[in-house]
């Protein structure tokens, strides 16, 4: 958007320096789209998907896409994407379909997954950060960076993540699982909770494996992690040691919690989808290879 008429431009003027948007930067307009540009659709929150794609040719979409589409910038690897949003369901006129995010998780490879899910969380921000949390003024683009800006109060509006601490518990050869009392999907994984503020990703460990099975545990390890956007969060994946106490699942969080033997767990997530599958296979090949 291009706002006149306002005193934002001489303070601000490290960040507006010129006409928005003249350039292509993190914010498109439609006439700044090229042909080799490639494109992720999202109608009403939903993906576009064809078949199993979900990344568009420039020239499969441009006749179809509202007047009202917005186009941001998305990098991945070395490699831009334009991702593309409307409230208008064009996906019959792509002879597509609209697909949630999630349903694309069990389906598409590790790289492809990361880049719709990286569009539909800057998407997301973008829709949450059109005016001000602070002054409620509508928000400006930011002329060279990924960011919004308030031309009231100068407050600046950056992607956010919100992190988490997920973590694989073990006695021997037994892991601790969990299903959760809010997803009814049967699967059992590792216990998991955000991260508070103050708290370091460690003492969150700590607090949330006592809170959600009233277990102490210690030699806290961070192994790996994993950017999940259902909605925006990094999840930083531990491992601990039991230390003492009896297994108490927290009513209203964890339907059932126990240790399990890795040769006769119940079903849990693949580790090529989510941190908590890679957790418990790195685990289990240690214990199998014989280094536990
Ligand atoms: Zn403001």
């Amino acid at each position: 958007m291009v706002v006149s008429g306002c005193n934002w431009k001489e303070k601000l003027n490290v960040f507006y320096s010129g006409p928005l948007m003249s350039d292509r930067n993190y914010f498109l307009l439609r006439e700044h789209l090229v042909e080799s540009d490639r494109l992720i659709l999202f109608c009403n929150n939903k993906i576009v998907v064809q078949g199993e794609n979900f990344i568009w040719r420039y020239e499969q979409l441009i006749e179809n896409l509202p007047a009202n589409t917005e186009y941001l910038i998305v990098e991945h690897k070395d490699k831009h994407f334009v991702a593309a949003s409307t409230d208008q369901d064009i996906s019959i006129k792509l002879a597509a379909e609209l697909k949630s995010l999630r349903s694309l998780l069990f389906k598409e490879s590790d790289k492809d997954f990361a880049i719709a899910g990286k569009a539909s969380q800057i998407l997301d921000w973008y829709r949450a950060h059109k005016f001000c949390g602070a002054c409620g003024a509508a928000t400006v683009q930011h002329i060279s960076q990924r960011a919004l800006c308030c031309p009231s109060c100068n407050d600046q509006y950056f992607p956010r993540i919100n992190p988490c601490a997920i973590v694989l518990v073990t006695k021997g050869r037994e892991v601790l699982l969990a299903r959760s009392a809010r997803f009814r999907s049967g699967f059992f994984s590792c216990l998991a909770g955000f991260i508070e503020v103050g708290e370091s990703a460690e003492e969150t460990v700590l607090r949330e494996v006592k809170e959600e099975s009233g277990l102490i545990v210690h030699n806290i390890r961070y192994i790996k992690s994993q950017s999940w956007p259902f909605p925006s969060q990094l999840m930083l994946g531990f491992h601990a040691d039991y230390k003492s106490g009896e297994i108490v699942p927290e009513p209203g969080e964890i339907d059932e919690a126990a240790f399990y033997d890795i040769d006769d767990m119940p079903v849990v997530p693949s580790p090529k989808i989510s941190v908590a599958g890679e957790l418990i296979e790195i685990y289990a090949n240690q214990v199998r290879n014989g280094l536990i």
